[in-house]
């Protein structure tokens, strides 16, 4: 059946409102206990939307204009004096019931859901949007004028903060108009909109003719502070992007990061535990349920059949479920790690896996951004968590002390993503050691990995991170490699992929030098070890990042009303501050951009 010629349905992916019989017998079949909960008031649509994910090419960044952030205050300015001239018509909510659709019985087109609006003729151009699917967070759509939206985004469930993942669709598009989009209630004092990052898009039409998966757009983009005050003082923040799209009647899809669901991670290890070849070097085990009652798994990856005595490795991701890339390199890191290839072999006879996934499942589901059902950040429960406000942090940590008294264990790393960062670094702990041995796995990840940012490094034990995974664990199980592991949302300042987003591939080869470096740690001549050593001592690494104040903010604790010094300022002049800064760095950034994409190392 053609959606598209059905009258009030113009681009808008009906499969999303119903499921078949075909489907509801699948998922009768299928096992309930990976059946997706919300725990929430969020109801789910039937279906969920399915991408393809292509080869993409390597995407530049922007170029920022000089005048972007005046012209977009000038815009903000004319909204507030003009606001009586606007069209503030409610054109979507993720939970109120809808005026346009409420007396209209979904069973006569067939569906279960009807879409909060449908257009009235086809000359009818509103948009017609949906984030009622796993991971989004779209509560509300109004229009403003013809073609422009202002967004407002779900807060994590039980705070009233946090907004920074994005994840929605539009329907009903025209060809060649410009559109704009005001995402309004933003958190974070600065972002990486500022710095040449583009949003995520996928077009149905794309995807379907030419086979596109998803892929940057948008123009005119910034990201600055706002007139709207927060209850709690301070003022939000404005991301505000045109884009042109390129067919009529199209639905697309717009995040923040690729999307990576909870049903998405079901189905991958379900196809995992299925394959013969992975059989004997994987096993999938239960570690407990979270608060809304989905079930979080972890992995045991290694040579079971040989009796050599193997050092431990604990790999986790997705505490933050905004941080979708995580689950990315998570997914190859697995792939890798159970593989055929020769160093795949080293490493499953050496080592035993340990792997947790999604540490925020909830959190994944509900398209929160950071916290977990219980309103809180995971990655700040790992002194004391708690068994029923924070299950998974509680059962990973008694399988990391399960595995600490059972084996060697040499390394944990936690999968992040950074919001405010370019590259691919890593946070670690300094302790008293002084020959420095936590630098080591980091320096062995530069080596291996174009995109690894040593520079970046950090290993500070900062206050406010005590009850993060990489500290706590340090501290209480003596784990000299205890890491998180951060990738930025945008892409590369350095190297060849400069001036370039990040994209799968990339996350693929993070995931591959990750465990090439393993085996570099670890073996037992030491050679490249005894080679980061020796420039450790040479260039008095030593000393080098114990006290670096400015290289801090990890794991993404970046919210404007945390830092009190901000707070003492008065917004005009923190917005001044930070126009100056946004500003700064784009015009530094406006001459290097090269013409070509980079070429794909060999292999990949
Ligand atoms: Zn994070």
């Amino acid at each position: 059946m053609d959606f598209n010629t059905d009258e009030h349905f113009y681009g808008i992916n009906k499969s999303l409102y119903y499921k078949n019989e075909e489907q509801k017998n699948e998922i009768k079949k299928m096992d309930p206990e990976y059946l997706t909960r919300t725990g929430t008031d969020f109801v789910l649509l039937p279906n969920s939307p399915e991408f393809i994910n292509h080869n993409e090419p390597f995407e530049p960044m922007y170029i920022p204009k000089q005048t972007i952030l005046e012209e977009s205050l000038r815009r903000e300015i004319e909204r507030i004096c003009f606001a009586d001239t606007l069209l503030n018509k409610v054109v979507f909510d993720c939970t109120d019931p809808s005026p346009f659709t409420k007396d209209i019985d979904p069973a006569i087109y067939g569906l279960e859901v009807l879409p909060f609006y449908l257009p009235q003729s086809k000359e009818d151009s509103t948009l017609v949007f949906e984030s009622r699917f796993e991971s989004g967070n779209l509560r509300r759509a109004i229009q403003i004028c013809d073609y422009e939206y202002n967004l407002i985004l779900k807060p994590d469930y039980y705070t009233t903060m946090n907004t920074q993942w994005f994840y929605f669709s539009l329907s009903n598009t025209r060809k060649d108009v410009e559109y704009r989009f005001n995402i309004i209630n933003m958190m974070k004092p600065d972002s990486l909109y500022n710095s040449g990052m583009k949003p995520l898009m996928y077009s149905e039409q794309g995807a379907k003719q030419k086979k596109i998966g998803w892929f940057r757009d948008g123009h005119e983009i910034c990201y600055y502070q706002n007139n709207m005050k927060r209850k709690n003082g301070g003022f939000y923040y404005t991301l505000t992007f045109a884009v042109k799209f390129q067919h009529d009647f199209d639905c697309v899809y717009i995040a923040h990061c690729y999307p990576y669901t909870f049903t998405h991670l079901c189905r991958y290890l379900k196809q995992l535990e299925s394959d013969p070849a992975k059989k004997n070097r994987v096993k999938r085990k239960q570690l407990c349920q979270t608060i809304a009652g989905n079930m979080c798994d972890f992995l045991i990856i290694g040579d079971f059949n040989n009796g050599k005595e193997k050092k431990g490795i604990i790999i986790t991701s997705r505490v933050h479920p905004g941080e979708t890339m995580a689950s990315y390199v998570m997914e190859y890191m697995i792939d890798f790690l159970t593989g055929n290839t020769h160093e795949a072999r080293i490493l499953r006879e050496n080592f035993i896996f340990k792997i947790v996934p999604m540490l925020n499942i909830d959190g994944v589901v509900n398209g929160n951004y950071r916290c977990n059902l219980a309103g809180v950040d995971l990655n700040r429960q790992w002194i004391d968590p708690n068994k029923k406000q924070h299950p998974t942090i509680y059962h990973t940590k008694q399988l990391v002390k399960k595995t600490k008294e059972e084996r060697d264990l040499v390394l944990f790393c936690d999968i992040h993503g950074h919001s405010r960062k370019k590259n691919i670094f890593m946070y670690g702990c300094s302790g008293k050691d002084p020959n420095r041995k936590e630098l080591v796995f980091p320096m062995l990840n530069r080596n291996n990995c174009s995109v690894f940012s040593f520079k970046d490094c950090c290993f500070l034990l900062q206050k406010d991170r005590e009850g993060s995974a990489r500290i706590a664990l340090w501290r209480e199980l003596s784990i000299i490699n205890c890491y998180t592991l951060e990738m930025s949302f945008c892409g590369a300042d350095f190297g060849k992929y400069e001036y370039f987003h990040f994209n799968l591939d990339i996350y693929k080869e993070i995931a591959q030098s990750f465990c090439l470096s393993i085996i570099d740690c670890y073996e037992p001549e030491q050679i490249k070890v005894k080679q980061v050593m020796e420039e450790i001592e040479q260039n008095s690494l030593k000393n080098q990042q114990k006290d670096d104040k400015n290289n801090s903010g990890d794991e993404g604790s970046d919210y404007s009303n945390d830092d009190p010094k901000e707070q003492a300022m008065p917004q005009q002049q923190i917005q001044l501050q930070n126009n100056d800064q946004q500003l700064g760095s784009q015009t530094k950034k406006l001459k290097k951009i090269p013409l070509l994409p980079p070429k794909k190392k060999k292999g990949q």
